[in-house]
């Protein structure tokens, strides 16, 4: 596989990209490094020009025909996926399946929010004005995208950013960025002006000069915490959207369907092998089912297939690396030292580490309170729902969060008291509809994806206002 020559300042060098189930060459990818950066604004300035004079119904005519040709190629995207983040075949036609509906949402945005009237009447003296605001591109937009959905989490930011008329410069995972280039060759064939989104990659060094630099007006990032709070120190004065990681708790009632909760937290917790910012990481169960839930979520995590990603019955794929699967492994051994005790998995061959079970984990541990990101679970007993209202919020941030339960006030309850971004009820934490406001709660995270909301967060109001007097 090779890199698509015209859309990246290109150094000599470049990165190999490995497929982190055998190790085999994905391809050869030229890299952009902080000297190049002048010239991707120069390119992105450029670009800001011809995106702005797009008028709305050639940026949707563009997004929809870009949507028909990733559907067309829809296999192909999914074995890129799979290639080279180790997403199992059957996730990765998701994933791809998601893209085409983000690209479809995002033509819809272009042609729907253009602005509103201003109800200048409404204010006592200015009966003789009258108009309406208009949404306006920003101009350069950084969008900087993580590894784990290297597809679909490039569209919700390519997409709404265009609908917006605005330049792209965008820097996708260097582990994963063979989908981010298939996709935006795509919106090119589709009829995009080559300039409008310029792709650099590179590693944290690159990322930085990219978000330093004055001329980028908003940084769009979803990644880690880490590398979110790196982010706000170096890029000043401009407006940052952060899409951070979970720690998802699933409520599970003693009233509930628990073959139906099972079934939902086996997918939820071990879905992209638990590399998933929404993914079910600690599960409170009811102290009047806590051993029927354990026993059948043992057993339906025994039955998760682990192996090949790109065989049809394969459930969990590899971790992005060996060294993702290591730090899974460190994690629970540590936590296993501090009193946590094993259920199933916790096994490692190179970067596929088994689903595990834990339970009885220390609440100071980090297992308890950081982002584990990769296919292990804790269980949790408790007995009122209050008290599962205070353990599911204990960590200091949180995305999404699920409850099982008949009882539509419990339901309601916990809606009302978890403190996250999104609630499912009757459903695990890992439910995502790319229309819906999505992004976390408490620290570091800002902004809202979901085409509409990323969409508003891209463009910015003007006022235009006649006074009749
Ligand atoms: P990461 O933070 O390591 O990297 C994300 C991107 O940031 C990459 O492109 C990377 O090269 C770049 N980067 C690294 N250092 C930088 C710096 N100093 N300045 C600018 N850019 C820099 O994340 P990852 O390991 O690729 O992805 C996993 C994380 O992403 C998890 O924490 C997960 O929860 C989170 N995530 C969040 C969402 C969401 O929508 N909330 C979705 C998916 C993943």
């Amino acid at each position: 596989m090779t890199a698509a020559k015209p859309l990246i300042a290109q150094r000599e060098d470049g990165i190999d990209v490995l497929n982190p189930y055998d190790g085999s060459l994905v391809g050869r990818v030229m890299v952009s490094d902080p000297d190049d950066v002048d010239a991707l604004l120069t390119r992105a300035r450029q670009g800001t020009a011809l995106s702005r004079a797009l008028p709305r119904h050639r940026r949707a005519a563009i997004l929809e025909k870009a949507a028909r040709l990733v559907d067309e190629q829809s296999e192909d995207f999914a074995r890129t996926i799979v290639r080279e983040a180790g997403k199992t075949i059957v996730q990765a036609r998701k994933e791809t399946l998601r893209c085409v509906n983000t690209l479809k949402l995002s033509a819809e945005e272009a042609k729907r929010n253009a602005g509103e009237i201003v109800p200048f009447d409404a204010y006592a003296g200015s009966e003789a004005r009258q108009g309406w605001f208009t949404r306006e591109p920003l101009g350069i937009i950084a969008a900087i995208t993580p590894y784990n959905d290297p597809l679909n989490l490039v569209a919700h930011k390519l997409g709404p950013a265009i609908a917006g008329g605005n330049a792209v410069l965008l820097k996708p995972s260097e582990l994963a960025p063979f989908s981010a280039l298939k996709l935006v060759e795509t919106l090119i064939k589709a009829g995009l002006p080559e300039a409008i989104v310029t792709v650099a990659i590179g590693g944290a060094e690159l990322g930085r000069a990219i978000v330093s630099a004055r001329d980028v007006r908003m940084v769009s990032f979803t990644g880690g915490f880490a590398t979110g709070e790196a982010i706000s120190r170096s890029a000043g004065l401009k407006k940052l959207a952060m899409d951070l990681g979970g720690n998802a708790p699933v409520i599970v009632m003693a009233d509930c369907n628990i073959g139906k909760a099972v079934e939902g937290c086996v997918s939820g917790g071990y879905w992209a092998a638990g590399q998933n910012c929404i993914g079910t990481q600690r599960i409170l169960v009811q102290a009047a089912c806590y051993d029927r839930f354990r026993d059948a979520f043992v057993a339906g995590t025994a039955r998760v297939v682990a192996g090949d990603p790109s065989s049809e019955g394969t459930d969990v794929g590899p971790m992005i690396s060996e060294a993702a699967a290591e730090r899974a492994e460190v994690a629970v051994d540590e936590a296993i030292s501090g009193g946590a005790r094993l259920l199933c998995g916790h096994q490692r061959k190179r970067a596929i580490y088994s689903p595990t079970v834990l339970e009885s984990v220390p609440h100071d541990g980090r297992l308890w309170r950081e982002e584990i990101f990769a296919p292990v679970v804790m269980l949790e007993r408790f007995e009122t729902l209050r008290d599962a209202i205070r353990l599911a919020n204990e960590p200091d941030y949180s995305l999404h969060a699920g409850i099982f339960t008949d009882n539509l006030a419990d339901a309601l309850e916990a809606a009302a008291g978890i403190e996250a971004g999104g609630v499912m009820i009757n459903d695990s934490s890992d439910y995502r509809f790319d229309a819906m406001p999505f992004g976390g709660f408490k620290h570091g995270s800002m902004g809202r994806e979901g085409v509409r909301f990323a969409y508003e967060d891209m463009t910015q109001p003007k006022v235009i206002c006649i006074n009749r007097a």
